[in-house]
C-alpha cells in the first residue's frame, strides 16, 4: 500500500526537540568594569549570580568598577559610614527646640542671677 509508507514519514514530528534546553549554556550577563585607567573588563555572570560585584580587579592592578548595573548586582554602598550621632544628634532625641529655649532662657536667668549676685558682692568688699 503506497499510501502507508508515504504516511511514516509525519512520524519525524514525534522526536523531541525539547531536548535541547538542557544542553543550552546557563544565561549569562556581562558586567564591564572600568578602571581609572580606562581599561575595560568584561566578567561574564550567571544571571542566577547573586550579588555581582560593584568592583573587580583591573589587568593593571587597579580597582576597576562596574560601568553599569545589572539586576543582580551588590547594592551599592551608598552608605559606607553609618552615620554617627553626634552629641547634638542625641540631644535632639531627648529634646525639641523649644524645650533648649526654655533651658536655655533658665540657664540665662540663672547665670544672670549668679552674676549679678557677684557684683553685689564685689560692690560690698570694694
Ligand atoms: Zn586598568
Amino acid at each position: 500500500m503506497i499510501q502507508d509508507t508515504s504516511m511514516r514519514g509525519t512520524r519525524l514530528g514525534a522526536l523531541s526537540y525539547e531536548r535541547d534546553d538542557n544542553v543550552e549554556p546557563a544565561e549569562r550577563c556581562i558586567v564591564r568594569y572600568e578602571c581609572e585607567k580606562g581599561h575595560a573588563t568584561l566578567v561574564p555572570f550567571f544571571v542566577e549570580a547573586e550579588d555581582i560585584p560593584l568592583d573587580w580587579s583591573c589587568r593593571c592592578g587597579r580597582t576597576a568598577h562596574a560601568a553599569h548595573s545589572v539586576p543582580n548586582m551588590a547594592e551599592p554602598d551608598t552608605t559606607p559610614v553609618k552615620h554617627v550621632r553626634s552629641h547634638w544628634d542625641m540631644l535632639m532625641e531627648r529634646r525639641t527646640i523649644a524645650d533648649l529655649e526654655k533651658l536655655m532662657a533658665e540657664r540665662l536667668s540663672e547665670i544672670h542671677a549668679e552674676f549679678e549676685a557677684e557684683e553685689h558682692q564685689l560692690a560690698r568688699t570694694a
